[in-house]
């Protein structure tokens, strides 16, 4: 397929807002797309170019794309500057200096989709000296055949930015429309979100759905070493809420850490966070405690690993673990100083038999077989109880000794991929916070001027990954902080007006607040009253901040809807 009529697709569903009308057009357009590229242009479409799971960045920063707009349209990189400040977004810039190229081309030859797929899956693997040279070269060849409109979706797919409003609910729903038409729609999405969680790998789900159709997805398997999407919980009130649905419940400590998934393979081990990034080099100690402690052979388990205090035997501060995750050298050093103890909950795959389907008391009988419980390694703390006030002291138990709360899982669920299902709910003391994006910021004023003080909050349309105001928030960081937030935000900022930024949506801050109030003055609709930043989320992606449909929820909650 031609570049061209890709841009020209993009161009058509960016410019739609029925998210129904999206989803049509998508599964006609992927309808059409012979085999041989589906799985290609279905990453392009999620405006990457790799399956989700794969973390390789591509590595162009704003700087460079510009000088290589600059080099193919003749445009000097202050003009090109000039009109990225203007249009807010370099995609647009690029078209519009392509559309007036200063530099006349004379071999432009027309561009496929895979030539610029090609291109772009080398650039990840150019490092070393002249890395940059050699990655600008490649980049201003495909641009200086592009025309305008392809230029614009090169440049936003390089920078990460396709935004076209096509995001994960989309893409899913459009995949079963298009290859599963003997089935009803709901169970045909059903069945893509099934595949999807365990491939974590659009391209591929669609190209199974295309080949095999149902049956090919039916039988998707976990590979060992593939991170899986986490089954997660539902927050929920009270304790009472959930013994009303489920007589009996297993309850266990909510340990304060980071989820990791950990896949072994003989004594290879592979640990996955819970937004499928491989964080095994972080790690060298829990891949040498997970080896002492787990017997079978071959395994898929998931635990929560928290950052002990070695004297006391408490959590350190959430923080501490984030370091680690951040820490790219000296790692052996932080693993002394921060240990971290794996409390394990789950177990989704042993040594050939997948357990998803098993009920979770089952599969907690076997988790209890392959481990051995050393210093390091242990199952999670748990009862098994009907009894409100047995449940209760679990409860205090497990916040006297500084964790954020309890689990309540129902003993017959199976496992269930993905993010908002049923079977396990938790209990934190807090009112639910909400992890947010920061889209927008504000310088602060006198002798707060040279930081980033103010922070524009939104949550995620989850169907088109759109992003929605609903809130401002400026309390909750030290100076130190607002120090290291700015340090985080500037090399983000999209564009500036006063003391206005526009930032690029990367970093996920949890918010606790007073209240949710309906409001004209956000986007979203909704307002939070009182917002306080408690930590930043680093282990969060901006696919996993909090979506306009939890806000809703929680406003609901709070006995208000009109
Ligand atoms: P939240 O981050 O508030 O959405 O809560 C869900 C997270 O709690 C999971 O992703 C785990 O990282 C963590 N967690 C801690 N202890 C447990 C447990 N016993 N069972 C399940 N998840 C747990």
């Amino acid at each position: 397929m031609r570049f061209l009529e890709l841009a020209k697709f993009f161009e058509k569903i960016e410019k739609i807002s029925s998210k129904l009308e999206k989803t049509r057009l998508l599964a006609l357009f992927l309808k059409e797309v012979d085999e041989s590229e589906l799985k290609e242009i279905v990453y392009l479409i999620r405006g990457r170019v790799f399956p989700d799971y794969v973390q390789k960045e591509l590595g162009i920063a704003t700087q460079l794309m510009i000088k290589a707009i600059s080099k193919v349209s003749g445009f000097s990189e202050e003009e090109v500057e000039e009109i990225y400040k203007e249009e807010g977004d370099l995609g647009l810039a690029a078209e519009k200096c392509l559309a007036k190229r200063k530099q006349v081309v004379l071999f432009k030859k027309p561009i496929t989709v895979k030539d610029v797929y090609k291109n772009l899956a080398k650039l990840p693997e150019i490092s070393g000296e002249g890395a940059i040279d050699r990655k600008l070269a490649i980049i201003s060849e495909i641009l200086s055949n592009a025309e305008p409109i392809e230029a614009r979706y090169i440049v936003r797919i390089i920078l990460n930015e396709l935004r076209i409003g096509v995001a994960e609910g989309i893409i899913r729903d459009a995949i079963a429309l298009a290859f599963l038409p003997n089935l009803a729609k709901e169970k045909a999405i059903e069945l893509v979100d099934y595949a999807w969680n365990i491939l974590s790998d659009f391209g591929e789900v669609a190209l199974i759905a295309k080949k095999q159709g149902e049956e090919g997805l039916r039988k998707v398997k976990p590979v060992v070493g593939r991170p899986l999407q986490p089954m997660l919980g539902i927050a929920v009130n009270s304790i009472d809420e959930v013994l009303k649905r489920h007589k009996k419940v297993i309850v266990e400590f909510k340990y304060d850490g980071m989820r990791m998934a950990i896949h072994k393979k003989g004594s290879k081990v592979w640990i996955f966070s819970r937004r499928l990034e491989d964080v095994t080099k972080q790690f060298p100690d829990v891949v040498k405690a997970v080896n002492e402690s787990i017997i079978a052979n071959e395994c898929i388990v998931e635990g929560e690993g928290w950052p002990i205090d070695k004297k006391t035997g408490k959590p350190l501060p959430f923080q501490k673990l984030s370091q680690r995750v951040q820490r790219k050298y000296d790692i052996e050093k932080m693993a002394e100083e921060i240990p971290v103890k794996l409390n394990l909950f789950d177990v989704i795959y042993v040594d050939g038999q997948l357990l998803i389907n098993k009920p979770l008391i089952e599969r907690i009988k076997i988790l209890e077989k392959i481990i051995k419980k050393t210093e390091h390694v242990a199952i999670a703390e748990r009862i098994i109880s009907s009894d409100i006030k047995e449940i209760e002291e679990f409860y205090h138990k497990a916040l006297s000794l500084n964790q954020e709360g309890i689990m309540l899982k129902n003993p017959e669920a199976p496992y269930i991929f993905g993010r908002h299902v049923g079977g396990w709910y938790k209990i934190k003391p807090t009112m639910e916070t909400l992890d947010l994006v920061i889209v927008a910021a504000e310088w602060g004023e006198g002798k707060r001027s040279k930081w980033l003080t103010s922070y524009y909050l939104a949550v995620r349309d989850a169907d088109t990954g759109e992003l929605l105001t609903c809130g401002k928030v400026s309390t909750g960081l030290s100076e130190e902080e607002y120090e290291n937030m700015t340090q985080m935000l500037k090399p983000l900022i999209i564009k500036e007006e006063g003391k206005h930024a526009l930032i690029k949506p990367k970093i996920v801050v949890e918010v606790s607040y007073q209240e949710i109030q309906k409001s004209p003055t956000y986007d979203s609709g909704y307002a939070l009253r009182f917002p306080r930043i408690k930590r930043i989320r680093v282990d969060k992606s901006v696919e996993e901040a909090d979506t306009l449909d939890r806000l809703e929820n929680l406003y609901k909650l709070q006995g208000k809807a009109a």
